[in-house]
């Protein structure tokens, strides 16, 4: 039974080495994809580094990038949704460096971040600030900052540290080479291979006391980085708890001038038809092919359809319908103030001693995720970035803030709500060549997923072209023995 599945995936995987790294383009005639987000874009440059076929790329917005998306307040521009990348998000990096011309270095700022947890009636834990002039007192003050997290949370913190490098580590095997990484059909198949999957059964929770988590360091650091990522308590799944846990770590990056630009220069590097401002109504399945139409009163006609966005809260017509299991999506609203926090609020005398970085437990007593300096102009004037499950009334704003100058709201359907055992949707939703790659925002939702979802989409559309043409050649070929008439005809 072993040797004979091992010689079964040997086999499959030389398939689509063969199809895919000797550029046998299988001859798509056209792909159409709905969504301009990381993970559109990232379908169009792995199809194109593949095949030569016509990529059409729809998105109902004027602009490309989606919840990679920029906001200007108060003169400065600064990301609105998604704004931080790791290290190791290579494909965020590669396109970054090879297509963006821009150097990847860890935010220094970062480092001085202070950090308050915040229950609602005082800081349970505060770090000092580490602003200072001079840089050895800055390095004592972090040193002693470190030392104080030790003492609060104890071994903990190198336990919680081990989880999140180990998921790290399994993430890394979607980078190895074609020889070893297979194409994945499903969501459940490719996280399996990974060695990810099980962190998707359980809370986050239970994997953390599993791991030897104290009960401490759950309900105050990892509650407030999972309300910080992603809108959520430590009850997530695991595998999303642990990448926002690894979304807390050192040398976070973003690209300079914004995120969303990974989606331009893709988009624009890839010989792509781009329609803009122009919203996919209907897909309809016409047999070997499929019309799509849109806001514009047009329809298009492509052979390979690919989803680049949750279809959660979308009114795409499918005909015939298809079926994903249901998912609700968090709505993270997302509130820009440029002017100066109230440190009465905060129980303090002053703003100065207000952290950089308020984070939060949970507990009903909080109405936001948290808040942070974005930019700090004078010690009266600062812009700052709130997370909150609901939208921030003005009246508590005003409680919130001494001064607004300027607010701006945005309410974004951010990412999955994520509940253990995670469903999945199937990444190929019709069993022909309707494509979704939000199928994996189950596992994870972040830029780097998203473009790790698209790569495989890309393969695997590749690879099943590949198959159906060798398919049909073997087929005309022995029905051409049992035929010779049709033989001639061929
Ligand atoms: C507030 C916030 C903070 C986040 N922080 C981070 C972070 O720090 N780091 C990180 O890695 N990730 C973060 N994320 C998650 C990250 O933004 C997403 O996982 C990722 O950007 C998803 O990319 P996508 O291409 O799959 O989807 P999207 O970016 O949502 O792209 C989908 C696109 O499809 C278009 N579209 C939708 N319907 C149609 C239609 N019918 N016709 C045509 N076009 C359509 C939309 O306009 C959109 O442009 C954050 C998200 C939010 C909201």
């Amino acid at each position: 039974m072993m040797k004979a599945s091992s010689i079964f995936i040997f086999l499959f995987l030389f398939t689509i080495t063969t199809s895919i790294s000797h550029s046998d383009d299988p001859s798509i005639s056209s792909v159409c994809i709905i969504g301009g987000g990381m993970g559109g874009a990232s379908v169009a440059h792995f199809l194109r580094r593949y095949s030569t076929t016509q990529i059409r790329l729809f998105d109902k917005n004027h602009l490309v990038g989606g919840r990679m998306a920029t906001v200007s307040i108060g003169g400065d521009t600064f990301e609105a949704g998604a704004s931080i990348l790791h290290p190791k998000n290579y494909y965020a990096k590669n396109y970054t460096e090879k297509y963006l011309n821009q150097s990847i270095g860890g935010n220094n700022e970062e480092d001085d971040d202070v950090l308050g947890i915040w229950d609602g009636e005082r800081f349970v834990f505060k770090s000092f600030r580490t602003d200072w002039k001079v840089p050895i007192l800055r390095k004592i003050v972090r040193f002693v900052n470190s030392l104080r997290l030790f003492f609060r949370y104890g071994f903990s913190l190198f336990r919680m540290f081990d989880f999140v490098e180990d998921t790290v580590n399994k993430f890394l095997k979607y980078y190895e080479g074609f020889e070893t990484r297979p194409v994945f059909g499903t969501v459940e198949e490719m996280l399996k291979w990974s060695g990810l999957f099980n962190l998707t059964t359980r809370p986050l929770e239970e994997e953390l006391v599993d791991a030897g988590l104290s009960p401490l360091l759950i309900q105050e650091l990892v509650t407030v980085i999972t309300r910080i990522n992603y809108g959520q308590s430590v009850l997530m799944s695991g595998l999303a708890g642990a990448v926002s846990l690894a979304g807390s770590g050192g040398g976070l990056w973003a690209v300079k001038g914004g995120n969303w630009q990974m989606a331009a220069t893709l988009i624009n590097s890839s010989d792509v038809l781009l329609h803009l401002k122009e919203e996919v109504e209907s897909i309809s399945n016409l047999g070997h092919s499929y019309e799509l139409n849109t806001t514009e009163g047009k329809s298009y006609t492509c052979e390979v359809t690919v989803v680049a966005t949750p279809l959660d809260e979308l009114n795409i017509q499918f005909h015939p319908e298809i079926s994903i299991p249901e998912r609700k999506l968090q709505h993270t609203y997302t509130t820009f103030i440029r002017g100066l926090l109230n440190p009465a609020y905060f129980g303090l005398d002053s703003v100065a001693d207000i952290p950089k970085l308020v984070g939060t437990i949970e507990t009903p007593n909080v109405p936001f995720s948290c808040i942070s300096v974005l930019k700090k102009y004078s010690e009266k004037d600062m812009t700052y970035k709130m997370f909150s499950r609901q939208p921030m009334a003005e009246e508590l704003l005003d409680k919130i803030f001494s001064v607004r100058n300027e607010t701006i709201k945005i309410n974004w359907a951010a990412y999955p709500q994520y509940h253990a055992p995670e469903t999945f949707a199937p990444f190929i939703l019709d069993g022909q060549h309707l494509y979704y790659v939000n199928a994996f925002e189950n596992a994870a939702s972040t830029m780097e997923t998203s473009a790790v979802a698209a790569e495989n989409i890309a393969r695997l559309i590749i690879s099943r072209f590949a198959t159906e043409k060798s398919r049909d050649l073997s087929n005309l070929r022995s029905f051409g023995h049992d035929a010779p008439e049709m033989h001639v005809d061929l």
